[in-house]
Formats: C-alpha cells, sequence, structure tokens
C-alpha cells in the first residue's frame, strides 16, 4: 500500500528546501533539490507543460494522417514556435496562482481564467489564442453573475477542459488525499459543472494523489484506485468514469482508444499511454500521436506521467525548450511552498 505519509516528508523536506525556494535567485538550488517528493511534484506540473507542447503540431489533425511526433518542433494550428504552450498549461497556471495565493476559492480561480481569455494573462503569447466553448460559455456567465460554479452541465459540455489543468489542486491538498479528490472536483466545476467532468477530475485528482505519494502503477492503474481506501463505495463514480476506472483503457487499443475532446475518451487514451509504456517519453509520443486533441491527451498524460516518473524521469531538453519557463517554475514553486507550508 502507501508508501509513507506526508507529514513525514513534510517534515524533513521543510527544513531541506526552505533556504531554496528564494526565486529568482535560486531557483537553481530549488532544480537541484533531491527529494522525491519535490521532484514528482515538479514533475507533475512540467509534465502538463511539456504533454501539452509536444501535442501542438498534431492538434486537429485526424489519426494516421500526419507523420508522428517524435520531438517537441511547435507549429500547428496556432503556428507556435517550439516550447509554446496552449490553454491547458494557461490555465493551469492561473489556477497554481490562485491556490497559492488565495487557497482554494473558486471565484479567484474564474477571475484568472477570465484575465487569461480576455487580457492574454498567462498566455505564452500574451493573448488568449484558444479557448474552449464551455470554459467560454462558463467565463462569459461568470462575467454578468460572478458565480462561483458557472460550468455548463448540458449534455455536449462534459469536455476535457477542467481535467486538462487539474494537478494544481492534488499538488496543493499533498497531505490530503481526501481533500485532494474532493477539491479535484469541485474545480471542476467552476468551468465544467457535468457531472463526467467532475468525476473524471475526482478520480484523476486521486490518482496524481497517489502518485505523489509514490504508489506503483500496477498500484495507481488497479481497478477504481483511490488513495483513500474504499473512497468510489461511499462516493460512486458515474458509469462511464467508473469503466475506465475499472481498467477499460488496458483492453482497448486505438481506434477505439482516441484522442478526443470528451473528457471520459481523453482520461482513457492518457491512461492508455500511462499503462502501455515504460517511460514518460514514450507515452507522451503514445498519447500525442493519437491526434484530434492532440495537446490535452498529451497535458493529462503528462500530468500522472510525471506525477509518477517525477520531474528526473522528463526529457531535459523537452523541458528546457519550454518558453516562458521562469514563469512556470516561479508558479510551481508558490504552489510548492504554499502547499508544504514553508515561509
Ligand atoms: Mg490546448
Ligand atoms: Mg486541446
Amino acid at each position: 500500500m502507501m508508501k509513507k505519509t506526508f507529514q513525514e516528508d513534510e517534515k524533513t523536506l521543510n527544513k531541506s528546501i526552505t533556504s531554496s525556494l528564494n526565486y529568482p535567485t535560486q531557483t537553481a538550488a530549488f532544480d537541484n533539490e533531491s527529494s522525491e517528493v519535490v521532484n514528482r511534484f515538479q514533475g507533475a506540473m512540467l509534465g502538463l507543460a511539456v504533454g501539452d507542447c509536444m501535442g501542438v503540431p498534431v492538434e486537429f489533425k485526424s489519426p494516421n494522417t500526419f507523420e508522428p511526433v517524435s520531438d517537441m518542433i511547435g507549429g500547428g494550428s496556432f503556428d507556435l514556435k517550439v516550447g509554446e504552450w496552449t490553454d491547458d498549461t494557461s490555465t493551469a497556471l492561473c489556477l497554481a496562482e490562485s491556490l497559492a495565493e488565495k487557497g482554494f476559492n473558486p471565484v479567484d480561480q474564474l477571475e484568472r481564467y477570465l484575465k487569461w481569455y480576455r487580457e492574454g494573462y498567462m498566455s505564452v503569447t500574451d493573448v488568449c489564442f484558444d479557448i474552449g466553448n464551455t470554459t467560454r460559455e462558463a467565463l462569459y456567465r461568470f462575467e454578468k453573475s460572478h458565480e462561483p460554479y458557472c460550468g455548463p452541465k448540458s449534455e455536449r459540455s462534459a469536455g476535457n477542459g477542467s481535467l486538462m489543468r487539474l494537478a494544481p489542486v492534488p499538488l496543493f491538498y499533498i497531505s490530503d488525499p481526501l481533500l485532494a479528490i474532493e477539491k479535484s472536483g469541485e474545480s471542476s466545476k467552476t468551468t465544467h459543472g457535468h457531472p463526467l467532468a467532475v468525476d473524471a477530475c475526482r478520480y484523476f485528482g486521486g490518482l496524481i494523489a497517489g502518485a505523489l505519494m509514490g504508489c506503483s502503477k500496477a498500484e495507481l492503474l488497479s481497478p477504481k484506485f483511490s488513495p483513500v481506501p474504499g473512497y468510489w463505495d461511499e462516493n460512486q463514480l458515474k458509469r462511464e468514469i467508473d469503466e475506465v476506472a475499472s481498467g477499460s483503457f488496458k483492453v482497448k487499443n486505438p481506434p477505439e482508444i482516441a484522442g478526443r475532446g470528451y473528457v471520459v475518451k481523453c482520461l482513457e487514451a492518457a491512461l492508455w499511454a500511462f499503462y502501455k509504456s515504460s517511460s514518460f517519453k514514450e507515452g507522451c509520443l503514445m498519447a500525442v500521436n493519437l491526434g484530434d486533441d492532440a495537446d490535452t491527451t498529451g497535458a493529462v498524460y503528462g500530468q500522472i506521467a510525471g506525477a509518477y516518473y517525477g520531474k528526473n524521469g522528463i526529457p531535459e531538453n523537452w523541458i528546457s525548450k519550454l518558453s516562458k519557463l521562469d514563469l512556470i517554475q516561479f508558479t510551481m514553486c508558490n504552489l510548492l511552498k504554499k502547499s508544504m507550508n514553508i515561509p
């Protein structure tokens, strides 16, 4: 079962990283931190951004209609430069910063997403060049109402827009797996209120929490894993998400596995790539080469694979190519300090 408690980790970590988290001058010291938990923490955020970037050239392309991606090359529909990332990473940075500065505050989260949409805040190009329909609908509603949970619930709104940015939530609740699951679901409701989007986030938030705790891949991908034993017996998942959590990705292959925007297919595809591969790189290429919503399949894969393999398991030359890497590290560093109560 679980390797160790975070309380134990925190004690040693607090001592070892307090002095090394003084951004920006000491980022290098932070990067050299050897602690496994910090390695996994960084892996989840950087994995998200790397996966997003890797999918850029083939986003919206049908499977088997393109030369498979093998490196970080940019391009795609938005003609991005190498290392430039998209809405997945922008919204994840907004969420991470909100958690670090305000704790879990859905109105503040939405204010930052709105600032991204209207002003290009946390965008790699300083404008918002891509936004999903469901997120946009929620932000229009938020602009008028200022309500905390603006996510549409209609049938066609079960997209992957809340799953793609999720990692900061389980990272913020690194010492409380129960809250990691529950707040993951709540974080979806700001823009994605459909029960399938909410449940995908609850389940995936639990998986990331488990990976941060050092669970093995077999454990994480065992039927209906939860870092809180028996949690899904008491708090059942919707049938479609339950099927994925029970291991649908182990018995399917493309074209049944597809990198679609529908949150069920997206979650399934990301877990398929994680299950069928044995390194961050191998799985990442499998995920994005499904095409379609490739950047988001990559970003979802990157969160769990990054948490599992750690930052050290992500190809160094992919991380170093990320645009605005300083901004990503600064935001990640502030979230880490807040998560672990480091002044
Ligand atoms: Mg995107
Ligand atoms: Mg996408």
